[in-house]
């Protein structure tokens, strides 16, 4: 196709109608975050998850819960939902102690990794062996053998500080997952990582592990990042170490669990979707408030208040609570299974807690992402506008942005996310309810945006 006409097909949907594509205007949308605001609809859902219902682990009766008493909410709000099954792993947490035994005797804070298998019952005793990296390991290669691999990495407070908390996450987590398998190759009879938080009242924080069919499985623990900073210490004052460990986790087999999948019909172009969504599951040792209650909340309201206004979009949106983020991505997985990344215009996750306002990430770029920037000023007053571009924008619509769609995640202040995400603190008052509300308000006025939006996102600029 030659240049000109390129350009004027690009232009062409952009002069011969309003950016809104609402034939009710701009003002619907003011309308809408109007009354999101005014609402407490998103706390109610919150506190009902939390409070009502308690930790929500994959697998768990609590969880069975949940599904039952989100998809029974969407249905008296009259909004279609279905449920999509989906297998997930049954695995229940135990006792879990530890304490140094040398050089003195004192208790430690710890927890199991999920999916860890349990010590011997009468728990192990064993000299503890400091790594900082991969390359550290390998080096120690040997000397490993017998020991309990301590792996000692923080999050880098100078990253939090400066808003980037999810990337001192990432780099912080990188043991977690795989370190019991590195250690099992060397003989290492466990493992323990100081806990990937950027801030500690003697909390251990859990997380997703996994082990290697083909490698010896150990225990795998998370210490307290206070514990972690006393070993740090009395090894780098040249002390021998030994830990005694005990877990009881059990593994048991897999159950059938669900996705929650509730839709808006669209009224133009129904065959195309909207997802918006964030994981029903939780961690077990809080009550999964920040880490998903707030996401669910979100999403949840922003289908209430489409449907309460009679708000019937151009394109469906669809709202998918994620069964089993936590331990496998199997309800993402599952999801993306059926319905395929080509049917989706966008994909929006609220995965990131509920701090104060702050916007949206999306894997927009450039030209496309500063024109789509443009339309979110109406959020200015709640501090929501702003969008970042980023690779990733969530784990459960990562399936769908892998395969070429365009994705957003909800963004807030994240300084003290990682302080409480998957420990014993996430509980239901490290939530400040103006601000969830305002952040389920920026997620309903972007839904209803993306879901009227008159062109292709990444449409190229003439
Ligand atoms: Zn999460």
């Amino acid at each position: 196709m030659k240049p000109l006409l390129v350009l004027l097909l690009a232009a062409a949907p952009l002069l011969a109608s309003p950016p809104d594509q609402d034939p009710r205007g701009d003002t619907t949308t003011t309308a809408l975050l109007a009354r999101a605001l005014e609402s407490k609809g998103a706390w109610q859902v919150a506190q009902h998850l939390t409070d009502r219902i308690g930790p929500r682990l994959s697998g768990s009766a609590n969880a069975e819960r949940a599904v039952e008493w989100t998809a029974g909410t969407f249905r008296s709000w009259g909004i279609d939902v279905r449920l999509q099954p989906v297998v997930v792993p049954r695995w229940v947490r135990g006792a879990e102690r530890a304490s140094l035994v040398a050089p003195a005797e004192q208790q430690l804070s710890v927890t199991a990794l999920g999916g860890s298998i349990a010590t011997p019952p009468e728990g192990l005793t064993a000299p503890v062996i400091e790594v900082r990296s991969w390359d550290e390991l390998r080096a120690l290669g040997e000397a490993v053998r017998g020991k309990i691999v301590f792996y000692n990495r923080r999050m880098d407070p100078e990253l939090v500080a400066a808003g980037r908390a999810f990337a001192a996450y990432s780099h912080a987590v990188e043991f977690r997952g795989t370190g019991a398998i590195e250690a099992a190759k060397l003989g290492a009879i466990a493992t323990v990582i100081r806990s990937v938080a950027s801030h500690s009242l003697r909390t251990p924080h859990t997380g997703a592990m996994r082990y290697d069919e083909a490698v010896p499985k150990i225990p795998a623990g998370a210490l307290a990042t206070e514990d972690a900073d006393l070993i740090e210490r009395l090894l780098a004052g040249g002390s021998e170490v030994t830990m005694h460990l005990l877990l009881t986790p059990e593994r048991l087999p897999d159950v059938e669990s669900a996705n929650v999948i509730a839709e808006i019909r669209g009224r133009e172009a129904p065959e195309e979707i909207v997802v918006i969504g964030g994981h029903l599951d939780s961690w077990d040792l809080g009550t999964g408030a920040i880490d998903n209650a707030a996401g669910v909340a979100m999403t949840m309201e922003t289908m209430r208040l489409l449907h309460a206004m009679k708000l019937t979009p151009r394109r469906t949106v669809r709202a998918v609570l994620f069964m089993n983020e936590e331990f496998g991505l199997s309800g993402a997985r599952r999801y993306a299974d059926e319905h395929p990344a080509g049917t989706h215009f966008a994909a929006v996750e609220s995965d990131a807690g509920a701090g104060e306002p702050r916007g949206f990430v999306t894997t927009l770029e450039g030209a496309a992402l500063e024109r789509f920037g443009a339309r979110l000023d109406l959020l200015e007053p709640i501090g929501a506008n702003g969008l970042a571009s980023s690779p990733g924008t969530g784990a459960d619509t990562s399936v769908l942005t892998r395969a070429g769609v365009v994705g957003f995640g909800v963004a807030p202040d994240n300084t003290h996310y990682f302080a409480y995400h998957h420990s014993p603190a996430d509980t239901l008052d490290k939530i400040d309810p103006r601000h969830l509300q305002q952040n389920a308000a920026a997620m309903a006025v972007l839904t209803w945006i993306l879901a009227n939006e008159a062109g292709p996102l990444r449409e190229s600029e003439p």
